[in-house]
């Protein structure tokens, strides 16, 4: 894939259109988490530092197509003043006169940011119409919104074929990141696959065993593995009808070479609750009424010892219910591990995903690993093995 970054643009003088993703959380019009704003700061100060004049386009929840107040990404200059440290103006539509004027009069050391994207019903349709408007904003097009990637809209995909185009500084870090973890990476690699449902994850597996040496599989969509194995998981989260499937997957790792690591004990309880009495059973014994919520040290001691023996991890789902203590030690325990061996640097590990954050967040091993991807949806389809059209249309 050849896309480029802004240290291959031109930039002194250019209007800079780029894409950001700025949907933080609000809550009484004060945003309550501004992560997704800190993190395109380096993109915006780059540019404005090689003399560009950087215009803001991004979506804003969910308006439909239509003008919703409540949904105007004004509300956000307060707070994008502060992370950027410069005067942002804003224009109150994404296309038109008044932007075009607007984008025009920009003087140095200053951000234009355009009104939601998602106001116009053509943007989640990449109406080239729609696209050729925003394009008048801009000489150069910078896409750093690599979680709106796997979805064709005009900003994201139409638009960067009308302009010069290369990757902000977030999307550039996300595709490096990912290209060393499953482009081209130094195996062996391992990944580790956890969460709720084998469902929502089947081309995940699919793809992943075609691509990892081996395949750590934990939560609750394990059990459907054992399951397939014809192991009884009493009243345990399971999707008995998806067996079928789960044992074609075991049975595709095996031609594939990829090894498959199966909880080979279990921490049971009777109730879906924190500090639940508990116990802990080897994998086939869980009783009928019994409910599996953790993989057990003796899986944990083998998840580490693939680890030990690994050069690359891609890391997405919770090992177990992380969310009720004392349920979340393998995952806690694993994440550790990944962090320590990658901060002896014998592994490179990079994970992804809502809830995955949140679990190697509450971990505490979060910072060492080498990349997390708060980008949910676009790293999971990455991770699936799908080209992600906001990408592929940077590729030109
Ligand atoms: P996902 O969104 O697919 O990554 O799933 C994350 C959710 O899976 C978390 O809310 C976990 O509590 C849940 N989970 C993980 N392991 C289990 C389990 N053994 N039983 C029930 N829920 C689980």
């Amino acid at each position: 894939m050849a896309w480029k970054t802004l240290n291959d643009m031109d930039l002194a003088g250019k209007r800079v259109l780029v894409r950001v993703d700025i949907n933080v959380p609000i809550v009484d019009g004060v945003v309550t988490d501004s992560t997704r704003i800190r993190r395109i700061i380096p993109t915006v100060r780059d540019i404005l530092a090689a003399g560009g004049k950087p215009v803001l386009l991004a979506h804003f929840g969910r308006p439909g197509g239509e003008r919703r107040e409540n949904l105007s990404l004004k509300q956000l200059i307060p707070t994008l003043e502060r992370a950027f440290e410069v005067p942002v103006l804003f224009a109150a539509d994404c296309v038109g006169t008044e932007a075009e004027l607007a984008a025009e009069t920009l003087q140095d050391g200053q951000v234009l940011l355009l009104e939601n994207t998602r106001f116009h019903k053509g943007e989640t349709k990449n109406d080239l119409g729609l696209a050729e408007g925003m394009a008048k904003l801009g000489d150069v097009y910078c896409n750093d919104a690599f979680s709106a990637a796997h979805r064709a809209h005009s900003s994201t995909e139409a638009l960067a074929r009308l302009l010069p185009a290369c990757a902000g500084r977030l999307m550039q870090a996300e595709l490096e990141a990912l290209e060393s973890a499953l482009g081209a990476p130094k195996r062996p690699v391992t990944a580790v696959v956890g969460g709720a449902k084998v469902s929502t994850k089947l081309e995940l597996l699919g793809n992943l065993v075609d691509k990892v040496d081996n395949l750590i599989i934990g939560g609750g969509m394990a059990n459907t593995f054992l399951v397939a194995k014809g192991i009884d998981v009493g009243i345990s989260l399971a999707e008995r009808i998806m067996k079928d499937t789960a044992a074609e997957i075991l049975e595709k790792a095996e031609k594939t070479g990829c090894s498959i690591i199966l909880p080979s004990d279990i921490v049971v309880a009777k109730k879906f609750e924190s500090h639940a009495d508990h116990d802990t059973l080897p994998a086939d014994q869980c009783p009928d009424d019994g409910m599996i919520l953790d993989a057990g040290p003796d899986s944990v001691a083998r998840i580490t010892e693939v680890l030990e023996n690994s050069n690359t991890l891609i890391w997405n789902g919770p090992l177990g219910a992380f969310e009720l203590e004392p349920f979340d030690a393998a995952t806690n325990a694993a994440a550790l591990k990944a962090a320590a061996l990658t901060r002896s640097g014998q592994l490179i590990s990079v994970a992804g995903g809502g809830d995955t954050v949140a679990a190697l967040n509450a971990s505490g091993a979060a910072n060492d690993f080498t990349y997390i991807s708060t980008a949910g949806g676009a790293f999971l389809e990455w991770m699936e093995g799908k080209e992600l059209p906001g990408v592929a249309a940077l590729d030109q």
